[in-house]
């Protein structure tokens, strides 16, 4: 809260944080890449019109760092791992992408986790690594459910969410594959309620039986799903600098975390995707602060409500 107050961006690493919302390839420290690979990945200018700037982004200063498949190298994965340890984050839930390990991977799935695991052990074994099992909204569902066995088996992931276009295709879709979760008792998330409404977040959290969501910050448009949201103690991730660059939200001062927090949903904050944002976790406390958005002391019970 001092640090918060103090404008101390270096104090603020010091503060133990979790990163709930977070996605390997473009969670990486920028400069731990840069002293690896000598290339600069410049974050992303203004705010986005469309999809094709994120893709021209990506040709520039991804490609030639992350070469496809980079899902499936150290590097995203270190890089990750190195920036807990610069902005002083002690817990993180990532992963497997279950498309990208199954089909664009020589190793199964134990030598996968075996693989992660290393990479968690040397990087930042400090670290409370929630591991992740997550698939592409966009993925055919009798694949999901195929992919996703192997890992299951293993009994070591954590937590499953689903990302990628919101939109492409309805949410009830995935109710085999939430029952199949659900039942293997896994943390159940969903990318919801970014680009959708707050029908879709009150659907998918019904439907699903969500323990979490990334994003839905649309909730903030209805009573009615604020209050399903906080009676049912489902949490919201939030990142507020990627709803700012998306054009999800116009101005920081009207970041609806405001409105879920005051109706008494859960909520935390986070990066989603530093290395294209330029802004890691400590700097989103700070930017939600010093916009008058939450108080000191509002912000350290969101950043307490992470750790648990
Ligand atoms: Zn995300």
């Amino acid at each position: 809260m001092d640090a918060l107050e103090r404008g101390d961006l270096p104090g603020l690493r010091q503060v133990p944080k979790a990163d709930l919302h977070v996605h390997a390839i473009m969670g990486g420290c920028r400069t731990f890449i840069r002293d690896r690979t000598g290339h600069d990945v410049v974050p992303l200018e203004g705010v986005l019109a469309s999809m094709d700037g994120m893709h021209a982004w990506n040709d520039r200063y991804l490609r030639p760092v992350f070469k496809p498949p980079a899902g499936v190298q150290d590097l995203p994965y270190e890089a990750t791992f190195a920036q807990c340890r610069r902005d002083g984050v002690v817990r993180i839930d990532m992963g497997v992408d279950v498309q990208t390990m199954t089909l664009r991977s020589e190793k199964p799935a134990a030598a996968v986790w075996s693989w992660l695991k290393d990479i968690h052990l040397r990087e930042a074994p400090m670290v409370d690594w929630l591991p992740q099992l997550g698939a592409d909204r966009k993925a055919r569902i009798e694949n999901i459910l195929r992919w996703l066995d192997p890992f299951l088996e293993l009994g070591v992931f954590r937590t499953f969410d689903v990302y990628g276009d919101e939109l492409a295709r309805p949410i009830d879709d995935f109710l085999p594959v939430y029952r199949r979760l659900k039942s293997a008792g896994l943390i159940l998330k969903c990318h919801v309620g970014e680009w959708g409404t707050a029908d879709d977040v009150f659907r998918a959290v019904e439907l699903l039986e969500l323990d979490e969501v990334q994003h839905g910050i649309a909730a903030s448009e209805s009573p009615r799903a604020m209050r399903f949201l906080a009676d049912a103690g489902v949490r919201l991730n939030i990142c507020p600098t990627s709803n700012l660059k998306l054009g999800r939200v116009k101005r920081i001062e009207d970041h609806p975390i405001r409105r879920l927090y005051d109706a008494g949903v859960r909520v935390t904050v986070n990066s989603d995707d530093p290395l294209m944002f330029g802004s890691d976790l400590s700097e989103e406390f700070l930017l939600l602060y010093r916009a008058g958005v939450m108080s000191a002391t509002e912000l350290d019970s969101i950043r307490r409500e992470g750790m648990t």
